[in-house]
């Protein structure tokens, strides 16, 4: 059994969820055909359409800001928009019921926002309400569009289905009460032959209190529900070919990672590559179950797939990941040296405020840390200036070149360094595994680096002698 998830372009819009049922339908014929045609599955989870997200989450601080008028403003286009794409849903005996919910959907929004721009405040309780709502519509017209394309779609409610922590906006699956849950709501319908479609990004707590998973969250809940079920294969479908050898955004031509390790998929979704969520390998390694990611609109194409090891691939470098926006935080001991302890109370802070760091290197008296959340810093920087001097610098990026080559090669690192030429380096760090190089530069010199970078590790192979 595969799970199948397709973020927020691969059902922006009814072209879009015409090439997903047809990608469902391509993957139950051969699922049918390999197990004799007594296949299950595959169970589909969606994203929201594409920027839905986005939009509610502005509507939530309109309405934070107390601009109840413009949220509703806003409520309206998103209502217009779905109605519009639910045209999918093309029998009209099942349509009726999706416009139903939809339109009671939004009606219920109307009124949160009316009350939450009276109060003038959002509590993160309230914020996941609303976002969660754009996967909770997608999925709904996704399984009614399944069943009247001739494959018969049953919509599961996320919230009953995936049950998390109370962490609001960055909630945790619990692993056990989400098995139990799956199997009550999930595998029924497997075990009927019917489509199972959840929204991604959602869950409940215990009490059922809505929950999201975090920004990008659907690819990590499909990677939770194939390890609940233990399905044979999570496959992440997206708008490009595959794990490429850079952001897309940034370098000209990059090339498609055929295999990846579940440790280099991680170190690069880590470090920046969006188009996996690093939460996603984490269940998916517990269970061994290979990822795939394929592209939604070219479903020929090969894609990337990853798995626990790979074979070599010939080439020193897998891929190299950036991250922009990162602030790195310089903090140096108010003692002369650094004293016994100064790291535990360092670090101590930012678990205190619930905030990561990415990358870290010391000297005799100083850390840097990089963080890409600010939400906290202030609050940071106020309890670390208790016992240490500290001083940020924003508009910083990572570049972080991943490769099991990295682990063989001793001179391998150097030049990844010396490949960004005179470009000035803020951090530098290897970590134990030796599977990457990680560093930090000014955001502004990201292009250029990471495409003077990408240009000296994958250039394009030279066409065989004869070809055109
Ligand atoms: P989805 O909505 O399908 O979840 P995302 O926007 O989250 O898609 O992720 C896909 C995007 O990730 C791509 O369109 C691409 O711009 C970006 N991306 C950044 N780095 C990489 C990379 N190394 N390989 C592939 N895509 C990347
Ligand atoms: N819709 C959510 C987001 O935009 C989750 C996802 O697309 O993975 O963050
Ligand atoms: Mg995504």
């Amino acid at each position: 059994m595969v799970v199948m998830k397709f973020g927020g372009t691969s059902v922006t819009d009814r072209p879009a969820i015409e090439r997903l049922i047809a990608i469902v339908r391509a993957q139950r014929q051969a699922d049918a055909q390999e197990e004799g045609g007594d296949a299950r599955g595959p169970i589909v989870i969606v994203s929201a359409l594409s920027k839905v997200t986005d939009r509610l989450l502005g509507i939530a601080a309109e309405a934070g800001a107390g601009d109840i008028e413009g949220a509703l403003n806003n409520l309206r286009d998103l209502r217009a928009r779905h109605i519009t794409v639910s045209d999918v849903v093309t029998d009209g005996a099942l349509r009726q019921p999706v416009l139903a919910f939809l339109n009671h959907e939004f009606d219920q929004l109307e009124r949160i926002v009316q009350a939450l721009g009276v109060l003038r405040e959002v509590s993160p309780r309230w914020l996941d309400t609303l976002a969660a709502t754009g996967e909770i519509l997608s999925s709904r017209i996704v399984a009614a569009a399944l069943s009247s394309h001739g494959i018969e779609g049953s919509w599961v409610d996320a919230r009953l289905a995936v049950v998390t922590d109370g962490d609001h906006t960055q909630a945790a699956p619990l692993f056990p009460e989400t098995t139990a849950a799956l199997m009550q709501q999930v595998d029924p319908q497997l075990a009927a032959g019917r489509v199972p479609v959840l929204g991604g990004f959602v869950g409940a707590t215990r009490e059922g209190v809505t929950t999201t998973l975090g920004r990008g969250g659907s690819d990590y809940s499909a990677a939770i529900v194939g390890a609940c079920l233990g399905a044979g294969e999570i496959q992440i479908w997206t708008d490009v070919d595959g794990m490429l050898t850079a952001d897309p955004r940034i370098v000209a031509q990059p090339q498609v990672v055929p295999h990846l390790s579940f440790a280099e998929a991680s170190e690069l979704a880590y470090f920046g590559a969006k188009v996996l969520h690093p939460a996603t390998i984490q269940p998916a390694v517990a269970r061994d179950i290979p990822v795939r990611i394929l592209n939604s609109q070219r479903a020929e194409a090969r894609g990337t797939l990853i798995t626990s090891q790979r074979p070599p691939s010939g080439r020193p470098l897998t891929a190299i990941a950036s991250k922009k926006a990162v602030t790195v935080v310089d903090i140096t001991s108010s003692r002369m040296l650094m004293a016994h302890g100064f790291l535990r109370r360092l670090f101590e802070v930012f678990e205190k405020f619930r905030t990561s760091v990415d990358v870290v290197t010391t000297s005799e008296v100083s850390v840097s840390v990089t963080v890409d959340d600010r939400r906290r810093l202030p609050a940071i920087i106020e309890a670390l200036s208790e016992f240490a001097e500290v001083r940020c610098e924003h508009d910083m990026a990572i570049v972080c070149a991943v490769g099991e080559g990295l682990q063989n090669e001793p001179s391998l690192a150097g030049e990844v360094l010396l490949g960004v030429g005179e470009v000035p380096l803020r951090m530098v760090s290897q970590a134990a595994s030796r599977r990457n190089v990680t560093f930090v530069i000014r955001e502004a010199d990201l292009p250029g680096a990471l495409s003077q970078l990408h240009d000296r590790f994958f250039a394009p192979e030279p066409a065989p002698a004869g070809a055109q």
